[in-house]
């Protein structure tokens, strides 16, 4: 169970790149299946599949992916839902097809918030816990406009450990991570910024890293990242320098 996101200034193969080398080197984490999402013009782009990176390699290779400035991507441990194409992350939210959501960790109030959606008419493609946050943040962000506003009103009502990651088609250039009791860190770059479980999702790139406390939410754009609390106070992220060696 990984996670890797990127923004960059450029709309090209690079965050495709970014994305599919950082799941790479967080393979050693283990995981059951393997998904990217890619902003691409109005909608977001997902390529899933259960197995190992190459089974996600080959799909892409078969249906090309878009160049894009914004990219997530997402290694599964399966918790709610057996390890299918399905069930692998990225989950669409809405039904315009606009966002794109990844997430390790659980939902332990999933059922109640799924029950609630289900009475509204949302459809589900998944049997995750998982795809319930993409519809609530969805459904938020038609509310607040903006993904980080929309994410903060999502996470003050779910439960359990959970790192997440966004993105939305109306906001290129933009990933929003939230994290609670789940590892997710900083990476500063020149002209991109990433995020990831761990450092090694990102040092390819820089040795700039950020990290956050529980409960926080960043949201990255090529310009930099911006640090809050769950409660929407600002905060700031520990600025550290990666030193050790990755392997190549
Ligand atoms: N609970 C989620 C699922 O089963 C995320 C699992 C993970 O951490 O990869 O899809």
């Amino acid at each position: 169970c990984g996670i890797v996101g990127y923004v960059g200034r450029t709309v090209d193969g690079t965050a495709l790149d970014v994305v599919m080398e950082g799941l790479a080197r967080l393979e050693y984490r283990g995981y059951d299946s393997a998904g990217v999402a890619l902003i691409d013009g109005d909608h977001v782009e997902t390529r899933k599949k259960s197995g190992k990176l190459v089974n996600l390699r080959a799909d892409i290779d078969a249906h090309a992916l878009p160049p894009s400035s914004t990219g997530i991507g997402h290694t599964r441990w399966a918790t709610h839902g057996g390890p299918t194409d399905e069930n692998a992350h990225p989950h669409r939210g809405g039904d315009d097809g606009k966002l794109a959501l990844i997430h390790n960790g659980i939902i332990e109030n999933f059922h109640s918030l799924k029950r609630a959606l289900l009475a509204e008419g949302v459809q589900f493609t998944s049997e995750t816990d998982t795809e319930v946050v993409a519809h609530l943040v969805a459904k938020a962000y038609t509310t607040h406009g903006d993904l980080t506003e929309a994410m903060r009103a999502v996470v003050a009502d779910l439960e359990g450990a959970f790192t997440l990651l966004a993105v939305h088609a109306d906001q290129p250039g933009v990933v929003v991570g939230a994290r609670r009791n789940s590892p997710l860190v900083v990476g500063l770059g020149d002209d991109a910024n990433y995020l990831g479980s761990d450092v090694a999702a990102f040092i390819g790139y820089t040795r700039n890293a950020l990290e956050l406390d529980q409960d926080q939410i960043v949201t990255i754009t090529p310009d930099g990242a911006t640090v809050t609390n769950f409660d929407g106070t600002p905060a700031e992220g520990k600025a550290y320098e990666v030193t050790w060696d990755a392997a190549a």
